[in-house]
Formats: structure tokens, C-alpha cells, sequence
């Protein structure tokens, strides 16, 4: 059996061709794939044929923002059936590894993750008509929600996990940095933790009204006004609990530590290879840093989140392209200015 799919060959040559489809097995379903949302590391790959050292080396479908519909399930298969609306967990860690076993599967030794290229050969992905998984991949999102809204379910995993790396955020003062498709989806995030002021900021007017559509409670324009490095937010050694910064850009990072109250946390989401900070900063208003990578309970929470309508990740949806004009919605998704998340219709 074979399947359409949009397959990477090396930078800028994407393609839609058949790929193999596996047998189901027991505990296996056969997806039905209608929704899949184009995601920064799926632009990396397209522009650039990777990030850092991680490179395209063969041929791979690109994908890991999926729902789709349930076809057919194995002989031994019970959370899920024919016709159920599902997301699709792009996330497979081993349950072996020493940290899965510890509960930390987010760091997996032998990690399996849609279209990803940091193994060797390529984890396959999921932008493709049909797709075999496991039944634990599965999380029904009944009938209520588009698909394309189940295939926010992977990032808004990402943002869940971010938000409680600092600890609780009920009655905090948080600062988004970065209003992109993951800076939406924290905002909201936050708003669900419980943060009591969300404080979003970004280069472009259209995406601050994303933000407040997600949840921020006021916006500032840093291409406007540089800074958060003067004014209310800096005054008394800063006005932030928790910084969430999500641009991965060092002068954003920089110009958010004096925003950053004494003992608050900097969450670091966005990637952002190596930047210069200043550790005299950090030292002398004991700053806590932390990183945030991945998701692993997150995503069942995200999904449940979705299909009971209590985060709405609609506003982040800025277009839907059929799969055969991968080409076009992937250059579509590399304009950051027109658009937030780009999905593909199977
Ligand atoms: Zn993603
Ligand atoms: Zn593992």
C-alpha cells in the first residue's frame, strides 16, 4: 500500500509523492489524516535543509501538527475506533530509556518524533494523506472542533510545558516575548495557569492582536517602542514574576532582564544557538533561568483543552492549504507578517 506525501528531498525541494503505508498492526491504527500545521522546524528544514548541525541527509516527509480521523484499528487496539476524530501525538518516546522510566519523556534516549531529521535515518513525518500509529498516539477530540484545531493540539503541548517550569503562575505578572505561533498559544497557556497580568510584545501590530485575542491583557510593540528598557516595567528592579521568551533573539533576552523582578524566572522556549547575557544581571537579582523542551502529559491535556473549547487556538489558524500546494503554503508560513500558523488540508 502507498500513500501521498509531501517528502523533502534537500533545501527548497519539496515534493508530493507516494511513500510506503505499513501494515496495521495489533496495536496500530490506520489515520486518516485532514489537518496538518506547518511548524518553524518544517520551514528550517524547507529553507535552510536544517538547523545547527541537525541536516536533511535523505529524503523526508516533512510533519508533526496532525489530526485526522481513525480508518482502521489492530486486533488488540481499545482507546480508540473507526470514525473517531483524533490528534496525533507526534511524539513516541521508548519507555525504556532511563529517563522515560523516571518520567521524564520528554528526554528519551530513543526518541521517535514526526519528521524529524536528529536521527539518522530520518524520523518520517505525518504531512501525508495516511498514516499508521500507535493507539497511545491517539487523543479523541470528539466532534465539536475542526481538525485543524486538534492539529494545534502538538504546540499548545509545547506551550503547557513551558508555563509550569517556573512553578505556579496564579496571581503572576508574566511577559510573553514574541507573539508568533508558540507565543499565542503560551499567552493562552498562561492565562490558564492562572497569571493574572499576560504582558505580550512583539515586532508586528498583527500579531499583537493575535495576542490579545489568545489571552494577553495588554501588548507592546517593541519595533515602536524599544523596550521594555525604559518606563513602568523597569522601574523598582522590574515588574515581571516570569518571563516567557519565546523569539529565541538575544537583545530580546538582554532587554528583558531589567523587566524581570528580583528572584523572578526567565523561561527560555525559542531556540536561539548562542547569545550573549549578562550574568551580572542575573547574579545580582537572582534570576532564575530554565529552559522548557518538548511535552509529554501535556498533550492529552492539550487535546482535552481543545475539544472542550477551553482554549480557542482558532486565532492562531491564518491559512489552510490543500497538501498539493505544499510549495506555496510553506512559503506562505515564511512570511511572518501575513501569517501565524499555516495548516495543510489532506
Ligand atoms: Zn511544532
Ligand atoms: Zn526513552
Amino acid at each position: 500500500m502507498e500513500t501521498k506525501a509531501c517528502v523533502l528531498h534537500s533545501e527548497k525541494d519539496l515534493r508530493i509523492e507516494n511513500a510506503p503505508l505499513a501494515e496495521v498492526g495489533d496495536d496500530q491504527v490506520l489515520v486518516r489524516i485532514g489537518a496538518g500545521g506547518i511548524c518553524g522546524s518544517d520551514l528550517h528544514y524547507y529553507l535552510d535543509g536544517g538547523f545547527g548541525v541537525v541536516r536533511v541527509k535523505e529524503p523526508i516527509i516533512l510533519g508533526h501538527e496532525v489530526a485526522g480521523t481513525v480508518e482502521a484499528i489492530g486486533a488488540k487496539v481499545t482507546k480508540v475506533k473507526p470514525g473517531d476524530r483524533i490528534a496525533l501525538n507526534p511524539s513516541r518516546p521508548c519507555g525504556k530509556c532511563k529517563f522515560c522510566q523516571s518520567g521524564e519523556q520528554q528526554h528519551c534516549l530513543d526518541m521517535w518524533f514526526y519528521g524529524s531529521a536528529m536521527r539518522f535515518p530520518h524520523s518520517q513525518g505525518a504531512f501525508r494523506e495516511r498514516i499508521v500509529a500507535y493507539d497511545f498516539q491517539c487523543e479523541p477530540v470528539g466532534e465539536a472542533v475542526s481538525l485543524g484545531e486538534a492539529a494545534c493540539c502538538e504546540p499548545l503541548s509545547v506551550a503547557l510545558h513551558a508555563v509550569q517550569q517556573p512553578g505556579s503562575l496564579t496571581g503572576k505578572r508574566v511577559l510573553v516575548t514574541g507573539s508568533g505561533p508558540i507565543g499565542a498559544l503560551v499567552i493562552a497557556a498562561a492565562r490558564y495557569a492562572g497569571a493574572l497580568e499576560v504582558v505580550a510584545t512583539d515586532l508586528h501590530d498583527a500579531a499583537l492582536k493575535k495576542a490579545v485575542e489568545m489571552g494577553a491583557t495588554r501588548t507592546v510593540n517593541v519595533a515602536q517602542a524599544p523596550g521594555l528598557a525604559a518606563g513602568e516595567f523597569t522601574a523598582d528592579k522590574g515588574y515581571f514574576d516570569v518571563v516567557l521568551e519565546c523569539t529565541g533573539a538575544g537583545g530580546v533576552i538582554k532587554s528583558a532582564l531589567p523587566a524581570l523582578k528580583p528572584r523572578g524566572a526567565l523561561v527560555q522556549v525559542g531556540t536561539a544557538g548562542e547569545v550573549p547575557i549578562p550574568i551580572d544581571a542575573i547574579v545580582g537579582k537572582e534570576i532564575r533561568i530554565m529552559g522548557s523542551s518538548r511535552f509529554h502529559l501535556e498533550y492529552p491535556l492539550a487535546a482535552r483543552l481543545i475539544k472542550e473549547g477551553r482554549i480557542n487556538v482558532k486565532p492562531i489558524i491564518t491559512a489552510t492549504v490543500p497538501f498539493e500546494r505544499a510549495v506555496e503554503a510553506f512559503q506562505m508560513a515564511s512570511d511572518r507578517k501575513a501569517h501565524m500558523k499555516v495548516q495543510l488540508t489532506f
